[in-house]
């Protein structure tokens, strides 16, 4: 479908168009129409899936038809401050021949970020993309006003509710005018976003869009090896890929930390990104990475998600996601637009059960790679099978149970 269809004002589609966009993605085809109808959203869509625009797009059309000056007209609220200012990125490429104003509200400690926030908090500014705890606490200082607001938008709803923002979503929505359009938008669907979408949306338009597996052209391995075997192995790895571009990940921030100081002492570069850090030490970690500066980043599964870095060659798992839909996250960040890419993951004896449950998910069996000689004897691949094929086919919507996500 041409955005043309889309009957949408002429300053937006110039922005598409400066964005090189020609046709909508089959979750904007679905999600477009009815949010310009007016109507509520529960969309389980992934990054990847051109979600940011099928939210986006609309939202900057409606604003724009119906201009009220003065006031706050969307609020986006997303997990982390990354997503934040890609989200306001991609805000600004969209709406760069309107006039409409927009601003990002993440943490940190920058005093003239706070200033201006306040300001737009105060007079308005038509779109706001924030993160919960930031928003939270100009909320306590007592000056900002919603009450013109038209839109609330929840982007990884689920990430939000796992990382605890909960509490804090539902203050930001009790000082909400009653009368407004909801769009959540999450990965998943476990029943904590059925209550939450039930609480709040009215009448929602559901929307499934698959889960999406990795692109074929991404070359997958996995080594099995004991857990001592797994430092001296991404060493060699590391090595091997010349430390061109390499992004690890662990699930644990400890493990990263751990990992960075170990692989500090040779002779990679390395940078990480977790919880811990501050906001600039975070932006600083991923600018080194993005420019070429430091070839290996090593990072939680903050940055599976929602981020665009292009050109990353290797993703390295240092352990087995906790589920196939990170996986799949964390692999899809190689082989970004027209590149290859290259995923390994490292698979410790305790995690062979859960690696087998991802290839279930995947439908194929991921290639167990040599493990070099000089490591010593591995363990053979033998992960449960029988509880394995006793589960139901992995669903979306029917992993509540096992659904928890480390940080
Ligand atoms: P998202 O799923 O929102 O993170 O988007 C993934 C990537 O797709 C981003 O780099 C977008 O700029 C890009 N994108 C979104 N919609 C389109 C489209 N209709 N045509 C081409 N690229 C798009």
């Amino acid at each position: 479908m041409l955005f043309s269809e889309f009957n949408f004002h002429h300053d937006l589609l110039e922005g598409i168009e400066a964005s090189n966009y020609e046709t909508a993605t089959p979750v904007q085809e679905q999600v477009i129409p009815p949010i310009m109808a007016g109507r509520d959203i529960i969309a389980s869509a992934q990054t990847g899936t051109g979600k940011t625009a099928a939210f986006l797009l609309p939202v900057i059309n409606q604003l724009l038809q119906n201009h009220v000056d003065g006031q706050v007209g969307a609020l986006i609220i997303v997990p982390t401050r990354e997503l934040a200012i890609q989200i306001s990125q991609h805000l600004e490429g969209l709406s760069y021949f309107t006039h409409l104003s927009s601003i990002a509200i993440y943490g940190g400690n920058d005093a003239q970020n706070f200033v201006a926030e306040k300001k737009a908090l105060q007079m308005g500014a038509d779109i706001i993309v924030c993160t919960p705890g930031r928003m939270i606490a100009h909320l306590n200082m007592g000056y900002v006003n919603l009450k013109g607001l038209r839109f609330l938008i929840l982007d990884e709803a689920d990430r939000m509710l796992d990382m605890g923002f909960m509490d804090d979503i539902n203050r930001i929505i009790k000082t909400l005018p009653h009368k407004r359009q909801n769009l959540l938008f999450s990965a998943t669907m476990p029943e904590k976003i059925r209550q939450l979408a039930k609480k709040i949306l009215h009448e929602p338009v559901e929307i499934n869009i698959a889960i999406s597996k990795p692109p074929e052209k991404i070359v997958q391995k996995a080594f099995v090896v004991y857990e001592q075997q797994k430092l001296p192995l991404i060493k060699k790895l590391l090595k091997e890929t010349k430390y061109k571009n390499v992004l690890v990940f662990c699930s644990r921030k400890q493990t990263v930390k751990q990992l960075t100081r170990e692989l500090k002492h040779g002779e990679v570069k390395v940078a990480e990104i977790h919880s811990d850090l501050q906001q600039a030490e975070r932006e600083n970690a991923l600018n080194a990475f993005t420019s070429g500066r430091i070839p290996v980043l090593i990072a939680t599964d903050i940055l599976s998600r929602g981020i665009d870095i292009d050109s990353i060659d290797v993703v390295i798992n240092y352990d087995v996601p906790g589920d196939g839909e990170d996986y799949v996250h964390r692999i899809g960040r190689t082989a970004r637009a027209e590149a290859d890419g290259t995923a390994f993951t490292l698979i410790g004896e305790k995690e062979q059960n859960k690696f087998a449950l991802i290839e279930k998910l995947l439908d194929k069996e991921v290639e167990k790679a040599l493990v070099p000689q000089e490591l010593g004897p591995v363990p053979q691949y033998k992960p449960r099978q029988k509880s394995a094929d006793n589960r139901k086919p992995f669903h979306r919507f029917h992993r509540q149970h096992q659904y928890k996500r480390k940080k």
